[in-house]
C-alpha cells in the first residue's frame, strides 16, 4: 500500500489508534498539546471553535489538523460529551526522555456521554447515568444502569418496551449499551423515541470482580445485563471498578408507577414551558443541604412508595423532625457542612481523589457524631434503624487528621499534602530542607560581613542552583579568588563555592525524595481509606435519607401541611380543603382557594365541568400531587386528608402546547388515553383533562362518553374527567359511579367571575364567550359568536335531542357592557372578594353521594 508508506512514523501510530476508536474523537497527545487529526480535526473544528490547519503544508495530500492545549482540554472535552459524542484520551504512556524512537502512547480512557463525571454540564444533584439493556430468549427485558460518579449500580427486570422508555426517561439516561449486533430494531426504536445515543460492546468479560458487584443477584438475566454494562465500563474506563456499589436489584411494581407522560405533565422535575426546575414539584420540595440528598429526592418523586411500612416509617420520621424543630434547626446546620459522601467515596476508589477532597471527607465525618447526637434527642424508635447506619468511620477520621494538611494544595506533586509528624522518613527529609535553608541565609550574612559588600545576596534559579550574587559596583571589592565565576549579567556577577554546592545538594535531594515520599504517603492514605468504601457508601446513603427526610419536614412545617391518613384496604379517598402545593407557593397561601375532593369508595368517576381557565386542570392535578407526597413519604397540603394508596397514576392534561392542536396532538392524546385504559387498576388514579377536545366535536364527544363508559364497566379506578362536553353530564343519571362536579363561576352584569371552588352537580354552560370577552376580543366579534352559538346550539337539540337540555343562557348578557376593559387580574379580584361570602354559604366539601 503505498499511501500509507508516505506517512511517517507518527501518523502511523496516530491512524492505528484511531482504527480501533472510529466513533469517538481521538485526542491524541503531543507534547503539551492534544491533537486531532483527518475528519475528527475538521468536524471537531467546528464544534469547538478552534482554528483548522494543515500537518505538512507542502505535501500532496496536507493531513487536516486541530489541537486543544492539555490544560484546557477539559472544557473542550465537555463540550463534546454534551453534544453527545465520544472523546478516546490517547496518552504517551512512556517518557519521552527514555523512549527509543517513536514515544508509545495509549489510550487511557473513553469518555461518553454516560461515562462523564465532573463536568461542569453536570450538576451536583443530578445523576449521571449509564443503562445497558437486554433481551432473554423467554423475551424477558432486563435493564442495568450506574453512575459512575457515586457508584449507584441497580438492575431490574422489566415487562414491556413502555416500561423501558418509561425508565429510561425518567432517568434521563443519556446513553445505552447494547451487546453488539443484538436487539437492532429496539435499538432504534429508543434511537428514534428518545434520541439516545446507542453504544454496543463487543467483547463480554467476566472477571472476579463483575462477580463480586452481582454477586446478590440471582436472576439470570439480570446477570446477563449487568455483565453487558460491567463490560463496556472496563473497557472505556481502563481501571478498576472496584469503586462501584453491589449491583441492586429492584422490582419496578413496588413503586406507584406513572408513565412518562404522566411525570412530563404533571411537572414533577421539570417545568413543561420552561424545562427547568423552577415550577416543579421538586422544586417546591428541595430544602436539601447536601448534593446527594437532591439526588435521593429526584429518586424519590420518581419512584414514590406503595407500601405500608415503608411510608409509615418515612412518615414517622419526619413528623419527628416537625415536631422538634429546634433539633431540626441544628440537624440542618450540620447537614450543611457535609459535603457530598457519596461523590467523595467514588473519587476514593476511583484514585482521583487529592488532598482537599480527603480534608471535605473528614470534614463531613466529623459531623456525624453531632447528627446522631441530635437525633438521639428525638428518637422514640422511629430513627433506630438510620440511627444503626449512621457510622461515623472514626478510623477514616483519625487516618485523615494525623496524615493530611487541612489547607492540603489542589495538587499532590508539590507537596505540603502530609502533615509533620506523621512519617519519621518525611520529618527529616523536610529538617534537611529547611535547615539547609537556614545554612543559605546564614552563610548570606557571614559572605556580607566577610566582604562588606552589604548588598551582596545568594539567589537560586534551576539552571544554576544557588548563587551569591555582587553587583558589578561591588565587584571591587571582591577579593580576588574568593569565589568561583559562574555567570555574568548586565550589572552583577554570579559566584558559587564548594560549600554552597555541597548545601545544595543536600537541599535538593531532600526535597526530591520529600515529594517523592509525600505522594506515596498520600496513594498510601488513599488505599487505606478505599478500604472503608463501603461503610463509606452507606453512610452517604443514610445522610441522603436523613436530609431528604428533614426537606420533607421543612416544607410540611413551612407550607402547614398535614401527616395524610393512608388507607391499605380500602378506596375511600377524603381530602378536606386541599391545596395544588405548587400553583399555592406561586399564588401565596391568601390568593389559593382550597378545594375538597370526596369520593367514597364506591364513586370512581368524577366528572368536572365549568369554563375554561376556572381551575380544572388544578384541581385534577391537586390530587395527584397530593397523592404523589403522600406516596414519598410527605405530608399534604390539606386540612386532613385520608387517602388510598394508589399503584399507578395516568394523567392526560392538556399543556399550553396543545392549544396549537393539531393530528398529532391528538394522537398523543389518544396514546396516553390508551396507556391508561390498558394498564390501570381498580387501585389507580386516572386524570383525563378535555379528553377528545383535539378532534371534531362529535368525534371527541363520542369518545369521550365513550371512554368514560369503558373505565365504568371494565377498569374501575378513581377516575377525574374535565370536560366542556355538557352533554356528558347527564351520564350521572346512567352509571352509578360517577358524579357530577362543577367549577363555580358567576356572572355579573355580563363579567364573568372565577371562584377557582369546586361545587357539586354539573356547569349550566360553558362561558367561551366570556373568556374570550376577558381577553380582549373585539365586541362586534364577540356578539357574531353569540349568534353562531345559539343558531349550533338550535341545531344540537335537534340531533342530540335526549341528551342536552335547553339552554336558558341569555347570551346577549354577554354583550351588555363595553368590552376590553376588564382584564384578568381585575375579574381575579373580583372573585377573590365573592369567595369570602361563598364559603360561608357554599360547603367546601364536595358531597359526591
Ligand atoms: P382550566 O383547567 O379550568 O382551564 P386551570 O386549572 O388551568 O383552568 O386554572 C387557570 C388558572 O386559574 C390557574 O393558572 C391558576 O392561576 C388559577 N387557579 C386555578 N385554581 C385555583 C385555585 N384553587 N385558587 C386560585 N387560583 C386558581
Amino acid at each position: 500500500m503505498p499511501q500509507k508508506t508516505q506517512h511517517t512514523p507518527m501518523m502511523v501510530q496516530y491512524l492505528g489508534i484511531k482504527e480501533q476508536y472510529p466513533d469517538a474523537f481521538l485526542f491524541y497527545r503531543l507534547g503539551d498539546f492534544y491533537e486531532l487529526f483527518n475528519e475528527d480535526a475538521i468536524k471537531a473544528s467546528q464544534l469547538l471553535e478552534v482554528t483548522l490547519t494543515t500537518r505538512n503544508k507542502n505535501a500532496e495530500n496536507p493531513i487536516p489538523m486541530c489541537g486543544v492545549p492539555y490544560h484546557a482540554a477539559k472544557g473542550y472535552i465537555d463540550v463534546l460529551i454534551e453534544k453527545g459524542y465520544k472523546v478516546a484520551i490517547c496518552e504517551q504512556v512512556e517518557d519521552p526522555k527514555t523512549a527509543k524512537g517513536m514515544v508509545k502512547r495509549e489510550v487511557v480512557q473513553l469518555i461518553t456521554p454516560g461515562t462523564a463525571m465532573d463536568s461542569k454540564t453536570i450538576d451536583a444533584k443530578t445523576n449521571n447515568y449509564l443503562a445497558a439493556l437486554s433481551v432473554t430468549e423467554e423475551q424477558q427485558i432486563t435493564i442495568a444502569y450506574a453512575d459512575l460518579s457515586t457508584g449507584e449500580l441497580k438492575a431490574a427486570q422489566l415487562t414491556s418496551i413502555d416500561d423501558v422508555i418509561n425508565e429510561l426517561s425518567s432517568l434521563k439516561t443519556k446513553e445505552v449499551v447494547f451487546k453488539e449486533a443484538e436487539h437492532i430494531e429496539l435499538q432504534t426504536e429508543l434511537q428514534t423515541k428518545l434520541g439516545i445515543l446507542i453504544s454496543t460492546q463487543k467483547d463480554i468479560e467476566e472477571n472476579a470482580e463483575f462477580a463480586y458487584l452481582s454477586s446478590e443477584v440471582e436472576n439470570t438475566g439480570i446477570l446477563s445485563v449487568l455483565k453487558i454494562l460491567l463490560s463496556y465500563l472496563s473497557v472505556t474506563q481502563k481501571r478498576s471498578l472496584a469503586h462501584l456499589q453491589k449491583a441492586e436489584v429492584y422490582t419496578p411494581t413496588h413503586y406507584l408507577k406513572m408513565d412518562h407522560y404522566s411525570k412530563h405533565n404533571l411537572e414533577l422535575v421539570t417545568s413543561i414551558r420552561t424545562g427547568q426546575k423552577k415550577g416543579t414539584l421538586l422544586w417546591l420540595v428541595d430544602e436539601t443541604k447536601t448534593a446527594m440528598g437532591g439526588r435521593l429526592l429526584k429518586q424519590w418523586i420518581d419512584r414514590p412508595l406503595i407500601q405500608e411500612t415503608a411510608i409509615r416509617a418515612r412518615q414517622d420520621i419526619v413528623e419527628s423532625l416537625v415536631n422538634h424543630f429546634f433539633e431540626r434547626t441544628d440537624l440542618n446546620e450540620a447537614l450543611t457542612r457535609v459535603y457530598d459522601l457519596e461523590r467523595l467515596a467514588g473519587r476514593v476508589a476511583f484514585g482521583n481523589v487529592n488532598g482537599r477532597d480527603l480534608i471535605q471527607l473528614k470534614t463531613s465525618l466529623v459531623q456525624i457524631p453531632q447528627l446522631k447526637e441530635i437525633i438521639e434527642l428525638m428518637n422514640k424508635n422511629e430513627w433506630d434503624s438510620l440511627l444503626s447506619d449512621l457510622d461515623t468511620v472514626p478510623e477514616v477520621v483519625s487516618l485523615i487528621e494525623n496524615a493530611i494538611n487541612d489547607d492540603a494544595p489542589l495538587s499532590l506533586k508539590d507537596g505540603s499534602v502530609i502533615n509533620d509528624g506523621f512519617n519519621q522518613t518525611l520529618d527529616q527529609y523536610r529538617d534537611a530542607m529547611r535547615n539547609g535553608k537556614r545554612w543559605i541565609a546564614q552563610l548570606e550574612a557571614e559572605e556580607r560581613e566577610k566582604t562588606g559588600i552589604k548588598t551582596l545576596k545568594i539567589g537560586y534559579n534551576r539552571v544554576f542552583g544557588y548563587y551569591i550574587e555582587i553587583t558589578k559596583s561591588n565587584l571591587a571589592n571582591l577579593p580576588e579568588g574568593t569565589y568561583e565565576r559562574k555567570q555574568t549579567l548586565a550589572n552583577a556577577e554570579r559566584f558559587i563555592t564548594p560549600e554552597l554546592k555541597e548545601k545544595e545538594t543536600l537541599i535538593l535531594e531532600a526535597e526530591e525524595k520529600s515529594l517523592a515520599l509525600e505522594y506515596r504517603l498520600f496513594t498510601e492514605v488513599r488505599e487505606t481509606v478505599k478500604a472503608y468504601i463501603e461503610r463509606l457508601q452507606l453512610l452517604a446513603k443514610t445522610v441522603a435519607t436523613i436530609d431528604v427526610l428533614q426537606s420533607f419536614a421543612t416544607i410540611s412545617e413551612k407550607y402547614h401541611y398535614v401527616r395524610p391518613e393512608l388507607t391499605f384496604d380500602s378506596q375511600d379517598l377524603m381530602l378536606v380543603n386541599g391545596r395544588h402545593p405548587v400553583v399555592e407557593k406561586v399564588l401565596g397561601q391568601q390568593t389559593y382557594v382550597p378545594n375538597s375532593v370526596e369520593m367514597d369508595a364506591n364513586t370512581e368517576i368524577m366528572l368536572i365541568t365549568g369554563p375554561n381557565m376556572s381551575g380544572k386542570s388544578t384541581y385534577m392535578r391537586q390530587l395527584a400531587l397530593t397523592v404523589i407526597l403522600a406516596q414519598m413519604g410527605c405530608f399534604v397540603p390539606a386540612e386532613t386528608a385520608n387517602l388510598p394508596v394508589f399503584d399507578q397514576i395516568f394523567t392526560r392534561i392538556g399543556a399550553a402546547d396543545d392549544l396549537i392542536s393539531g393530528q398529532s396532538t391528538f394522537m398523543v392524546e389518544m396514546m396516553e388515553a390508551n396507556q391508561a385504559l390498558r394498564h390501570a387498576t381498580s387501585n389507580s388514579l386516572i386524570l383525563f383533562d378535555e379528553i377528545g377536545r383535539g378532534t371534531a366535536t362529535f368525534d371527541g364527544m363520542a369518545l369521550a362518553e365513550a371512554i368514560i363508559e369503558y373505565i365504568h364497566k371494565h377498569v374501575h379506578a378513581k377516575t377525574l374527567f374535565s370536560t366542556h362536553y355538557h352533554e356528558l353530564t347527564v351520564l350521572e343519571e346512567e352509571l352509578p359511579g360517577l358524579v357530577n362536579t362543577h367549577v363555580g363561576a358567576v356572572e355579573e352584569d355580563g363579567e364573568l367571575i372565577f371562584l377557582h371552588k369546586m361545587l357539586p352537580g354539573p356547569a349550566d354552560k360553558s362561558y367561551g364567550i366570556h373568556v374570550a370577552k376577558l381577553a380582549g376580543l373585539p365586541n362586534s366579534l364577540l356578539s357574531r359568536a353569540a349568534v353562531i352559538l345559539e343558531r349550533l346550539e338550535q341545531k344540537e337539540e335537534i340531533v342530540l335531542g335526549n341528551h342536552t337540555e335547553p339552554k336558558n343562557v341569555p347570551l346577549s348578557n354577554v354583550m351588555k357592557e363595553e368590552p376590553t376593559s376588564v382584564g384578568v387580574s381585575e375579574a381575579a379580584e373580583g372573585q377573590l372578594s365573592l369567595f369570602g361570602a361563598l364559603d360561608e354559604t357554599e360547603s367546601t366539601v364536595i358531597k359526591t353521594l
